[in-house]
């Protein structure tokens, strides 16, 4: 007997090419008859329950299903191949298999059978590693899924299949579909004209993390909350400056003289606009544990802090766990009383893209100096100075204050919020997964990044290992930063 337990879930993300390489073997005999495979997957155990990501498809061989049967009937060679490949490479194993077109995707009775063996069976090579068994079938465009995973001695809902590309396809299972109540929103009704009636639900249902609370994340995150998207995990370490005035949407001449906490000033402002919103509010820094299990827990991750260690973790966890982030950075430079440059650059990660290292985004000297504590700084500082040289090997000095404005930083936020729109509902996408402008050029020098994986990152070799990659992160968390704060 399967039964599920309540109140943790399970989310499955998946790179959009492994999903097609998964349809055309599950929907092999379509629309009449079963076929499935197996596949490794990477997971977290999380407060809320796990994130799961499929890293590889395990396609059978001939004769390791039963094509005389209509369902889906691996052979003991399979089970055992597939068992004993989780096991050598650290991984889970999944199962998938597709239901006849127009039937429920909800486990059978033979299901039941199947999984309670497979969960046994895969737990005696894995050394009882989660197992995850998941139904599929389609019709046109529509697709119906469902899926369980067996962890901790427990069986935990899949609610929902989110196919990670330039568009974020999430299916919510059968079990989960919104309820009418929640889709009709008469102060959205211009956006919903403009993106269509499902665009409420998509948006609604969303959960959107924004990492970096000021220039960039603080108008994105008051621009999504206005769109109506639904829940909300917004992370800063940092109180409120009089010079973030400038920039920082929520931020009023009240503010002044006081430091509260931005993420706490952003929730205020998100219940000033719409009360129904739900904001988790955390003083803290996204390479926390508890910080990572709760973005985990999001559709998409905004990236919006312009740091190098922010910016390499997050397109880790892009990598590692399949989630999507969109990174923003600002350029700004000039000389007496002269602007030079003025560059917005937008970029993609996760599902299957290229990390922040083989885009050659980090600057790993600026990294070390963000994470060091002050003691080591001045260590650097003296060892330097006794240098006969530059000294520049032990310290080059502080990360410089990045230049930034207002005007430039809030379109970043409004377009960050535009794209994210566009991947919820999927109504539109990005140009392309990297671009970069100059709002001082001609025709705003718009150019597309190429990007390719970079023979010598690790990080194709971790994509969807999840936990399973964390020795390969290319940041940890310094001991000396204090925990976060939860609001
Ligand atoms: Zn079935
Ligand atoms: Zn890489």
């Amino acid at each position: 007997m399967v039964e599920l337990i309540s109140g943790r879930i399970c989310r499955l993300r998946i790179a959009e090419g492994q999903m097609h390489r998964m349809e055309r073997i599950i929907y092999h005999r379509y629309p009449t008859r079963e076929w499935g495979c197996f596949f490794l997957f990477g997971y977290r155990s999380c407060s809320w329950g796990a994130a799961l990501s499929v890293v590889e498809i395990f396609p059978p061989q001939a004769g390791e299903l039963n094509r005389q049967s209509h369902i889906f009937e691996p052979s003991p060679g399979y089970i055992k191949r597939a068992a004993q490949l989780a096991m050598d490479t650290g991984l889970c194993l999944g199962v998938v298999h597709s239901h006849p077109e127009g039937c429920s995707t909800s486990p059978s009775l033979l299901d039941d059978d199947m999984d309670s063996y497979l969960a046994d069976t895969q737990g005696g090579y894995t050394k009882f590693r989660p197992y995850l068994s998941i139904i599929l079938s389609k019709t046109d465009d529509q697709v119906s899924f469902s899926g369980r995973c067996w962890l901790d001695g427990q069986w935990l809902d899949v609610k929902s299949l989110e196919i990670v590309g330039i568009r974020l396809k999430k299916h919510l299972s059968y079990r989960h579909h919104p309820s009418e109540r929640d889709i009709r929103d008469p102060s959205r009704e211009r956006l919903g004209d403009a993106l269509g009636e499902a665009s409420h639900a998509a948006l609604r249902s969303a959960k959107i993390g924004i990492v970096g609370c000021s220039g960039t994340g603080s108008p994105a995150f008051e621009r999504l909350v206005r769109a109506g998207v639904g829940s909300f995990v917004i992370v800063d370490p940092k109180p409120f400056k009089a010079s973030n005035l400038e920039r920082m949407a929520g931020s009023y001449h009240r503010h002044l003289g006081k430091s509260p906490a931005k993420v706490a000033m952003l929730r205020e402002l998100a219940n000033e606009i719409d009360p129904s919103i739900k904001v988790m509010a955390i003083v803290g820094n996204a390479l926390d544990d508890l910080v990572l299990d709760q973005l985990l827990d999001c559709d998409i991750v905004l990236s919006c802090t312009d740091t190098n260690h922010s910016r390499a973790f997050l397109s880790d966890i892009g990598c590692h766990y399949l989630l999507p982030v969109i990174d923003v950075a600002v350029g700004f430079d000039g000389k007496d009383s002269r602007v030079s440059e003025q560059v917005v650059e937008f970029v993609l990660y996760g599902g299957e893209f290229p990390c922040a290292h083989c885009d050659e985004r980090i600057d790993s000297y600026w990294m070390s100096v963000e994470l060091m504590d002050e003691q080591t700084k001045q260590e650097r500082r003296e060892d330097a100075a006794k240098f006969e040289g530059d000294g520049a090997q032990y310290w080059r000095g502080e990360p410089p204050q990045l230049l930034t404005v207002g005007y430039l930083t809030g379109m970043v936020g409004d377009m960050l919020a535009g794209y994210t729109i566009g991947m919820l509902t999927g109504c539109f996408e990005m140009p392309s997964t990297r671009f970069q402008f100059d709002i001082t050029m001609p025709n705003l020098g718009c150019v597309s990044a190429s990007r390719i994986v970079d023979s010598e990152c690790h990080c194709e070799s971790c994509r969807g290992k999840a936990d399973a990659a964390v020795a390969w992160r290319s940041v940890a968390r310094p001991i000396h930063w204090p925990r976060p704060v939860f609001l």
